[in-house]
């Protein structure tokens, strides 16, 4: 094992296997490659042409020793979670375990929201004692593009590899990302360990189960996500809470 190296390039070695090379210059063989390296993954391509698209942007913002700082802010999130929800827009807050306040701006406007400035335009009109949470915010906004690979993205068993996670299937993160990608990882150690003596076999049973378990759980993160992005998001979360997600 070890950790700390940037996976460059996959070759398939002649008979079976891949040397692997680092963005160090390392170097090293293995006989069986499980590409768990998220959603851009450098494994990935060895298995399926399918790319992660854009879904959403989230801008991330913190607020630093809440508690003492900005106690109005530390009461208005709690101990856990705040979502403000609009038309086309998330403000959602979260207290970490830090004592710090992280805050989570989530729209669909690509490229456009670098600034607190921007960031407070989204949020015109809104009450004061949210856009506070933007006021407050320590450091320069970090956008991140959220992406998702097309739902149902599965590939024909190849020798020697496989993939977990986000790798295998980049879903818009309402909750279940990190489930699927350790049940993925029991599942194939599990597999692995069963029969030792026949991995492609392991890693073909893993495959045909986790394609057939997170589908539905794309198609609904899918739906969540779209649902929490609507123009009409607050009436259809109200919904989807008095009856279910498919209500
Ligand atoms: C805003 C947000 C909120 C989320 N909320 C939730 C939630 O509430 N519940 C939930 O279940 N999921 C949630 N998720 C999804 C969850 O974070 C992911 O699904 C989960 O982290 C996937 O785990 P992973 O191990 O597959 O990938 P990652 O956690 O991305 O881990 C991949 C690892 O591979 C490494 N790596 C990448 N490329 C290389 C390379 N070339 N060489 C070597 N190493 C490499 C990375 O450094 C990283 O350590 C959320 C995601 C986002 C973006």
């Amino acid at each position: 094992m070890a950790w700390g190296h940037r996976l460059a390039t996959v070759t398939p070695r002649d008979g079976r296997g891949f040397a692997l090379t680092f963005d160090d210059g390392r170097r090293a063989d293995c006989d069986l490659l499980v590409g768990a390296d998220g959603a851009r993954s450098a494994v990935r391509p060895l298995l399926t042409d399918a790319r992660p698209s854009y879904v959403a942007t989230l801008v991330e913002l913190t607020v630093r020793d809440v508690d003492r700082r900005h106690p109005d802010l530390a009461d208005l999130v709690g101990p856990g979670n705040l979502w403000c929800v609009g038309a086309n827009r998330i403000l959602a807050a979260q207290r970490l375990g830090d004592g710090d306040l992280r805050v989570g701006i989530s729209s669909r406007a690509e490229h456009r929201l670098h600034g607190k400035r921007e960031l407070l335009a989204l949020f015109d009109g809104w009450d004061a004692r949210l856009t506070a949470l933007i006021d407050a915010a320590d450091d320069a906004p970090v956008p991140r593009r959220i992406e998702a690979l097309p739902i149902g993205t599965r590939w024909t068993h190849r020798p020697g590899r496989t993939l977990i996670g986000d790798a295998a299937h980049l879903m818009p993160p309402v909750g279940e990302g990190a489930n699927q990608a350790m049940l993925d990882a029991a599942d194939l150690a599990a597999a692995l360990a069963a029969d030792p003596a026949d991995p492609d076999a392991a890693i073909r049973s893993y495959e045909a189960a986790m394609f057939a378990r997170t589908r539905p759980i794309a198609e609904m993160s899918a739906r969540v996500q779209a649902m929490m992005l609507s123009p009409t998001a607050a009436d259809d979360l109200t919904r989807f809470f008095a009856t279910g997600p498919t209500g």
